[in-house]
């Protein structure tokens, strides 16, 4: 039995977004446009969306104070103002993290939530409208009923999820992903990757997701480097964004493991990026599980026409490292922190904190 849900509308491709933005926004319509400091202007998404709000007549207010790993409190003061401006629509624009922010504000704004209510699906019944237009290739979050926001009372990257904080549409195209300087190109991909990693992996994982899965780990081995050394190669950016989006319908059906769980306290410590945290342990987790998944791994490696080895000697020259080894003491103040995340639910095998430890003491 399977189970396959995706309310989200996608249009992806050149210019979807001023072709088709324009007949599903009128003038009742007040978004807020969530975003980074940068990456809405530089990618090109501000000026495209605000031509379209502007001939439409249609008012808009911008929140811009989206970081990277964004802060409960940031989200709290931008649903604020959503509310103040009588807003009714969200449009997340950039990565990960404003996209994630703007879904977070929808249901703040939408149930008036306090503190950390958020992280409590029950007190979440209604949503506003959101929209989602990335510019990174890598979180899938146009297609999943996710969001990751800091707790900032006590400093821990936490994920909730509702069904609410699908976008109801996603615009993808690939050239507003041009901008993106190779470092984020690589990390961001790598997220991507993990997710359709972990789509095969996850006790939830089912036959419907395979051909996204093989495909799009397809894409990224076969087009990632060449990518890095190409960044403005369109046909190129192309390709990892529909990876991207395929890894986000993918953990929409079946979530994330623990290589997801083990990454977060990583990226809040050692201040390095969500995609990067996966990177590091990918080989590791990988030969973790191989034994319960043996069968699908072998097939995806059979699909890519390559051995167990070879995959890991790729993944090896991406040159996925901090360069030095966590400490002790970070170690074990965070292996309840993993066992207790909500992925962890998925995993195909059962994972001790001692399996947490060895797997920590072996990034470097
Ligand atoms: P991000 O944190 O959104 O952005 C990383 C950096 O890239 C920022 O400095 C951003 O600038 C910049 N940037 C974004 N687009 C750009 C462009 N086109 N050109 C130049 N610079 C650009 O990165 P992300 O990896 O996409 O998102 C990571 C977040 O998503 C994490 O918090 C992670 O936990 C979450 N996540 C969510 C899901 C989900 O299903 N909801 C899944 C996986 C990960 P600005 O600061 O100006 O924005
Ligand atoms: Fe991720």
């Amino acid at each position: 039995m399977f189970k396959y849900t995706m309310p989200t509308n996608i249009f992806f491709g050149k210019d979807c977004l001023k072709n088709n933005l324009v007949s599903n926004i009128d003038v009742n319509d007040k978004p807020l446009i969530v975003t980074g400091k940068r990456s809405a202007i530089v990618s090109g998404v501000q000026t495209d969306i605000l031509e379209i709000l502007k001939n439409k007549k249609i008012e808009y207010e911008i929140f811009n104070k989206i970081t990277e790993n964004p802060k409960l409190k940031t989200v709290h003061e931008g649903a604020e103002y959503f509310l103040k401006n009588n807003c009714n629509m969200v449009i997340g624009v950039g990565g990960g993290s404003p996209i994630d922010s703007a879904k977070a504000i929808s249901v703040i704004a939408g149930n008036k939530l306090k503190n950390r209510e958020i992280y409590n699906s029950k007190k979440i019944k209604n949503a506003y409208p959101i929209i989602s237009i990335p510019t990174t290739s890598g979180t899938g979050t146009e297609a999943t009923q996710y969001s990751v926001i800091t707790d900032s009372n006590i400093d821990k990257k936490v994920g909730f999820g509702t069904p609410l904080m699908f976008p109801k549409f996603s615009f993808l195209d690939p050239k507003y992903t041009i901008s993106l300087p190779k470092i984020i190109t690589r990390d961001t991909a790598v997220d991507a990757l993990s997710h359709l990693l972990e789509g095969l992996y996850s006790k939830k994982r089912s036959k419907i997701v395979y051909p996204m899965i093989f495909n799009g780990v397809k894409l990224i081995f076969e087009n990632l480097k060449n990518t890095i050394n190409d960044l403005e190669n369109i046909k190129l950016r192309e390709k990892l964004m529909l990876a991207s989006l395929w890894g986000g319908i993918v953990i929409a059906q079946t979530g994330s493991t623990m290589q997801h769980a083990i990454g977060y306290p990583v990226t809040n410590k050692y201040s390095i990026s969500h995609g990067l945290a996966n990177g590091i342990v990918m080989k590791t987790v990988m030969k973790k599980y191989y034994p319960a998944v043996t069968k699908d791994l072998n097939e995806l490696f059979d699909f890519l026409d390559i051995k167990k080895n070879d995959f890991y000697e790729w993944l090896i020259s991406l040159d996925l490292t901090i360069g030095k080894k966590l400490d002790t003491e970070f170690i074990e103040n965070n292996i309840a922190t993993v066992l207790n995340t909500h992925n962890m639910a998925n995993n195909p095998i059962k994972i001790v904190a001692n399996d947490i430890r060895n797997i920590y003491n072996k990034i470097n």
